[in-house]
């Protein structure tokens, strides 16, 4: 059966398994098939990805930066974990091997944008790493998948210029800079003025929301996408779907605004039917969002890509 979403139950990654004290995350994407299976009364095709290479990764990070992630401090210190909770004794597999999920999550980015170009919407349920810089990773980013598939389509030849629309609560900053004397990427951020972190990068568009201005998140974040098209004629679109500004995300950094899921739902129909009525290709990555609840954002983003790409199912949703 043809399908548009890439995933694999591999996504999910054990931290016990690298000898940390750490609970099992609930797995976003996994909740988000779930709910989509209950909808259609069947479970939903998806396609799993191939790992990437460190060829693909040397596309955009440096040899250097790289030969550190073989280090298990560099890990520690990317995801701030404390030296308390690590336990490498009780580890089952190397911290460093980590890489490997990682990898796949990011061959996941790379598999949605190659959909894209054929099916017009394609989603990683999973990935967006947009933190990563070209020589240090950060914010739980240890790779920048968004820039490393974008790179990869335009060597191959696939594509010539790339939008990135990132619209997590955090800033872009890792991308911002992967491209920035890159006139055939453009950069546009929507994210919190005060929020982590405290040092922005240039993107070629950026849109700080202040906490005082929340109430303007949707026609702020409209209007950058008008200017970011009156600006650059993309071949495809990286759309950073974060579900970290939704009021019930639970970390405390993303307390400066808090939006209701039917701002989240507007959100991301905005951006989603945007590209889709212009039949510009679109590829969505999860990005950030934590707890238990954050996986209805992406749940209501995904059943409309699949709505725009002709799924049909046959009732309203309950929740908004
Ligand atoms: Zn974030």
């Amino acid at each position: 059966m043809k399908t548009n979403l890439v995933f694999s139950f591999r996504y999910k990654t054990p931290l016990s398994d690298f000898g940390f004290d750490k609970p099992f995350a609930l797995d976003r994407g996994e909740m988000v098939l779930k709910r989509l299976s209950e909808d259609i009364g069947a479970p939903v095709p998806y396609l799993e990805p191939d790992p990437i290479s460190d060829e693909h990764i040397l596309l955009v990070h440096t040899p250097a930066y790289l030969k550190t992630l073989e280090d298990a401090k560099t890990w520690i210190d990317l995801f701030e974990f404390r030296e308390s909770e690590y336990f490498p004794e009780r580890a089952l597999r190397p911290l460093p091997s980590i890489i490997d999920d990682f990898k796949l999550k990011s061959g996941g980015t790379l598999k949605a944008c190659e959909l894209s170009l054929e099916t017009g919407l394609a989603a990683n349920l999973g990935g967006g790493y947009h933190h990563a810089f070209p020589d240090q990773g950060r914010g739980y980013c240890p790779i920048n998948d968004i820039a490393i598939a974008i790179k990869q389509l335009q060597k191959i030849g696939k594509i010539k210029k790339a939008l990135i629309v990132d619209l997590d609560f955090h800033q872009g900053d890792g991308t911002a800079v992967a491209f920035r004397n890159d006139a055939s990427v453009f950069t546009f951020s929507v994210h919190s003025e005060e929020g982590w972190p405290e040092v922005k990068q240039q993107s070629d568009l950026d849109i700080p929301i202040k906490e005082v201005e929340k109430e303007k998140y949707l026609e702020k974040t409209e209007a950058g996408l008008k200017i970011a098209l009156s600006k650059f004629a993309p071949d495809m679109v990286i759309y950073v779907a974060g579900s970290d500004p939704y009021e019930k995300d639970v970390l405390p950094g993303t307390s400066f605004f808090r939006l209701p899921l039917s701002v989240m739902k507007a959100r991301d129909e905005l951006v989603i039917d945007t590209f889709a009525d212009l039949g510009i290709p679109l590829a969505s990555v999860f990005a950030g969002g934590y707890g238990p609840d954050v996986w209805e954002v992406h749940y209501l983003s995904t059943r409309r890509l699949l709505e725009r790409s002709g799924l049909s199912f046959g009732k309203t949703i309950p929740c908004c």
